[in-house]
């Protein structure tokens, strides 16, 4: 399996993803807004776009579908509960289904709802696992449940299904917020040492060649994994003075999720 990660330097920051087998040049397009820049980028690599996968159905996601399709004939698959909302979809996913690509490639599918209810995240089980997961987990944080969303469905994608994938997972997000995201943690967190050295080592990087992180280091660094951090708790009550003495993870996370709104 090969990986491209695409940085389309929108104001949204978002990046779109090809992923191809190397033995047919068959390519799978994740979220392929920056359609010119993905179309260019298989041109190079000489793949062939037979695939568009939207993680959800939010329009800086789709909205390169059209033209991929135009251009390449492409199947579109996304959550089987989007086909209203995404035009022209050809295949409707559900949890624990398998997208091949080409000979070598398959991802399975898992139904992820949070950010929105029909959103998927993809996981490749490599001898490194990847996480294709769009705007469920950012690198350092959590995406947000103010545009068709539920921060309870959120928590429970986080606590069921992504921390229990192995920690050497390579994280791959629909959007590069790790800078700001990092700032939040320490704000949440000032003596989160990994999250100081990692912000850094990251300041004024270069998205095109942008750091990955893994399950491992989301861990130390992103304040949505670290609901028991004494910290992250006590910083918390600042902010809620009625939060219980010992708070359930799932309280702790609802209560970050409210306060990344208006930080
Ligand atoms: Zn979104």
């Amino acid at each position: 399996m090969i990986v491209k990660q695409i940085w389309t330097a929108n104001n949204y920051r978002n990046f779109n993803y090809l992923i191809a087998c190397p033995e047919t040049g068959e390519a799978l397009a994740i979220d392929p807004l920056d359609h010119e820049k993905c179309l260019r980028a298989a041109a190079d690599e000489g793949w062939n776009i037979t695939q568009v996968l939207n993680t959800h159905e939010h329009r800086d996601h789709t909205g390169g579908n059209a033209e991929i399709v135009r251009k390449t004939g492409a199947k579109i698959l996304a959550h089987k509960n989007a086909k209203d909302k995404i035009e022209g979809m050809a295949r409707g996913l559900g949890a624990g289904d398998v997208i091949k690509v080409g000979r070598t490639v398959e991802l399975e599918v898992l139904d992820t709802p949070g950010h929105t209810m029909a959103h998927v995240c993809l996981v490749a089980h490599t001898d490194q696992p990847a996480l294709f997961c769009g705007d469920t987990l950012f690198n350092a944080g959590a995406g947000n449940c103010h545009n068709g969303g539920h921060p309870n469905e959120l928590y429970n994608t986080f606590a069921q299904q992504l921390s229990k994938l192995p920690s050497h997972t390579l994280i791959y997000p629909g959007h590069d917020y790790i800078e700001n995201n990092l700032r939040f943690t320490l704000d949440r967190e000032p003596d989160n040492a990994s999250a100081a050295e990692l912000l850094k080592q990251l300041s004024g990087q270069d998205p095109n060649q942008a750091f990955v992180t893994t399950l491992k280091v989301e861990g130390e660094v992103n304040t949505f994994f670290r609901l028991s951090s004494p910290s992250v708790i006590a910083r918390l009550r600042a902010a809620f003075p009625d939060l219980p003495d010992q708070p359930d993870p799932r309280t702790v996370f609802l209560k970050l999720r409210e306060l990344r709104n208006s930080w």
